[in-house]
């Protein structure tokens, strides 16, 4: 044997995993297709989101939530409605009792800690029982992305040091070795040493192969947002036919590869059509990764149109439905839509997810941040991308503005009366003390709460007011992210055959088993229980691997 356990994928989940197993004084291989340079994987890039439920935080803010409260949302947005939905539903349950319970104090035990207003993400709009959080429940973590990973990193260099941990990079898993018919290895290629950027595209080319022997394997490969062919060949019927045009979310190496070699080997794939992708996607000026995408956490303010200049309807505003919005907009036959907005809006409403794109955050600097916000207007990331994005168009009259919406297509959808008629309709509400426009409605509802009014939601106001331009309109394209199914995990993570036994001793964590039983979120995702989704069910699987 060459080690107690290998964990495949060095991302959040694998690194938690290696973690735990390293506690319990196991030997670890973990093994990644990527250099050192990516260590950390998607968790690096993200925003660092985190869904508590009756934190300190959201106390402070006078945010009343509990358990029942959290799992009715959690419900209402999942929708389990499938027989194989039987452990995904356990794990939202437990998932739900860890971010509710023990979660904050264990993150916090390990330096992490929290930006003081919490977000409001996934609005739902709908009845009580149906999509959204009923509450804000989206943790900023101090540092972002690079603060998420950083305990775990530190750990795993730990244990480095101790002898219990080798790194194998480059190493990309290709299949299970098997004696007797029970699993005990892996075997794949060694590829060619790479001094890419992190995050970037790194070669494919085979310079070896290896085979690597040991007690317990954990797959926490990630999921399959980065290979757009796999993305539409999953496509559901019920999101209409799949875009023709997408951007990417995430790096390439999320390419899903090992949910089809854990499949070979005899593990289920359940719920592989539900996925999670956005669409206030904007494109990279600056990219990284191929196709790389950039997608706005949005204020809702913003006015949104379809390609033909179409209101959404209700309650289709900015971050309110992302699933309900992208099954709506693949009926109008096209793969983008628009915001249109006042600068006013912009500078409090638009936040764009990514540790890169929130460098003050990101710092865990509160200087940092002062500075960055001081005096008002948008933040600086957001000023780069109205001034270099391909996908902004700045204008102070809205015929200028429709004629530019229009050039940067080329494809003349747009009516400058029917805009015009939306736009001035909805002013017209908003001079309205009693309004039936329920978008109107939902922003002086959210600015009751005390963090919408500070930092996120504008004062309600004309478009068309000279004061608050100039006018801004963003082209949005769907924006490909999570996969919400995946490997079918009983609660302690090991891996189910099509018959219901498991391996007894491979076990899956993070994306690659949606999250955990293969798909706890459902159909929809509350936001920001992604993260917490790697770091509940690594933790799972790396304790129960320790066991054996
Ligand atoms: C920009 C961005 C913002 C985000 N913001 C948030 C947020 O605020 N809140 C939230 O909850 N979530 C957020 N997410 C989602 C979250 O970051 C991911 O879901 C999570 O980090 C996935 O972690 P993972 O360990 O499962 O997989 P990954 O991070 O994808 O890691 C998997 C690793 O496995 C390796 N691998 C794959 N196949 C093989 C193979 N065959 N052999 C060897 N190695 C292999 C890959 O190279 C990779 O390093 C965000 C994601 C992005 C990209």
């Amino acid at each position: 044997m060459d080690a107690d356990a290998i964990v495949i994928g060095g991302g959040l989940a694998g690194l938690v995993a290696a973690g735990e197993l390293t506690e319990a004084g196991k030997r670890v291989l973990v093994l990644d297709q990527e250099g050192e340079q990516s260590l950390g994987g998607q968790a690096f890039w993200s925003f660092g989101g985190l869904f508590f439920v009756d934190s300190p935080e959201q106390r402070r803010m006078r945010i009343r939530d509990s358990y029942d409260l959290a799992l009715q949302d959690w419900l209402g947005s999942a929708g389990f409605d499938r027989e194989e939905d039987l452990w995904p539903r356990k794990w939202a349950e437990a998932y739900i009792g860890f971010a509710a319970g023990e979660k904050r104090a264990w993150l916090r035990a390990k330096g992490m800690r929290w930006f003081p207003i919490v977000g409001w993400a996934e609005r739902g709009g709908y009845t009580a029982t149906e999509h959204g959080n009923s509450v804000p429940r989206f943790h900023v973590t101090w540092g972002t992305g690079p603060g998420i990973i950083k305990p775990f990193m530190d750990r795993l260099r730990e244990g480095e040091k101790l002898g219990l941990v080798s790194l194998r990079l480059r190493h990309r898993v290709n299949s299970f070795t098997t004696t007797a018919g029970v699993v005990d290895g892996v075997e794949g290629d060694i590829l060619e040493p790479t001094k890419v950027d992190r995050g970037a595209p790194s070669s494919r080319t085979v310079v070896g192969g290896f085979v690597l022997k040991a007690q317990t394997i954990i797959v926490a490969s990630g999921g399959i947002g980065g290979n757009l062919d796999l993305v539409r060949r999953s496509w559901p019927k019920r999101l209409g036919n799949p875009p023709q045009s997408m951007i990417c979310g995430v790096p390439d190496y999320v390419d899903g590869r090992m949910l089809g070699v854990t499949e070979a080997a005899g593990g289920t794939i359940i719920n592989g059509d539900r996925m999670w992708h956005y669409t206030e996607g904007i494109q990279n000026w600056r990219p990284i990764w191929s196709r790389h995408g950039i997608r706005i956490l949005p204020g809702p303010s913003s006015l949104w149109l379809d390609a033909r200049g179409k209101r959404l309807p209700a309650p289709l505003f900015p971050g309110f439905d992302t699933l309900g919005t992208l099954t709506h907009l693949m009926a109008t036959g096209y793969d983008y839509s628009w915001f249109v907005l006042s600068k006013k809006i912009i500078e409090r409403e638009f936040a764009l997810s990514g540790s890169e794109q929130n460098p003050d955050l990101t710092s865990g600097s509160w200087r940092k941040i002062i500075q960055a916000r001081r005096g008002g207007g948008a933040p600086a990331p957001v000023r780069a991308f109205m001034q270099r994005g391909a996908d902004f168009v700045v204008e102070s009259s809205l015929s200028d503005l429709v004629r530019r919406m229009n050039d940067l297509t080329g494809e003349r959808l747009l009516d400058l009366a029917v805009i015009e008629r939306e736009v001035c309709a909805r002013d017209r509400e908003i001079d309205n003390a009693f309004t039936k426009d329920a978008q109107v409605t939902a922003i002086r509802g959210a600015r009751n709460y005390l963090g919408d009014r500070l930092l996120r939601v504008a004062k309600p106001h004309r478009l068309l007011d000279p004061a608050a331009g100039p006018l801004i309109a963003v082209r949005l394209w769907i924006l490909t992210r999570k996969t919400l199914g995946g490997l079918q995990t009983d609660l302690s993570a090991r891996v189910l055959k099509a018959d219901g036994t498991t391996f007894g001793n491979v076990f899956a964590a993070g994306e690659v088993a949606g999250f955990g039983g293969g798909g706890m979120h459902g159909y929809r995702a509350l936001e920001g229980t992604f993260l917490g989704g790697c770091i509940f069910s690594g933790r799972t699987a790396g304790r129960s691997a320790a066991k054996l």
